[in-house]
């Protein structure tokens, strides 16, 4: 029994390591850093109470169509028309196993699967999904599968978080801190 635990948790440890080891890069997926709001991260009620919950990223706003690019590398998890809330969705699975979310893509450039190097273009700029009604812009998210559990309790972003989303920010990362400054 102990000998299969080992030879199962083992390989599983090497590569949840190897996950960690892979350099994570500082890129804007388009624009510059000055094209979103930096405190945006947590905002409640970003939408204005339509999906509820903190706004699990930051919006960077541009011109419909400009190029967006992987901000960083990995494989291609999810690459689809979502809902008619993200619209058009593509998830990389990148360094130290985070998810990088691009949402309200115009057009989708990779599939599930893909591997992408870090500043591969995903796709275009748009407002599908609930961004209709706002100025385009892709929404940047960070998610982690693996929980940040000590992070429950630290407040962040602006106004009025409920307690019952403190879960939330164990799995969302704030981009501001993984975008460059300048
Ligand atoms: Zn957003």
């Amino acid at each position: 029994m102990k000998k299969f635990l080992t030879i199962l948790f083992v390989p599983i440890l090497i590569i949840i390591g190897i996950g960690y080891l892979l350099p994570e890069f500082k890129e804007m997926p388009c624009g510059t850093a000055s094209s979103y709001n930096h405190q945006s991260f947590w905002h409640w009620p970003w939408t204005r109470g339509t999906s509820g919950h903190p706004h699990t990223g930051v919006d960077i706003f541009g011109k419909t169509g400009t190029t967006v690019r992987a901000q960083n590398g990995g494989l291609v998890i999810y690459s689809a028309y979502m809902n008619d809330t993200a619209g058009n969705a593509v998830f990389v699975l990148g360094p130290k196993w985070r998810v990088h979310m691009y949402i309200h893509l115009k057009e989708r450039y990779v599939e599930k699967g893909d591997f992408l190097a870090c500043g591969c273009q995903i796709g275009t700029l748009g407002n599908t999904g609930n961004a209709k009604k706002t100025p385009p812009h892709v929404h940047y998210g960070i998610f982690t599968p693996i929980p940040y559990v000590w992070k429950f309790f630290i407040p962040i972003g602006e106004g009025n978080q409920p307690v019952r989303y403190n879960w939330m920010k164990m799995f969302w990362l704030d981009p501001a801190d993984h975008l460059p400054t300048e």
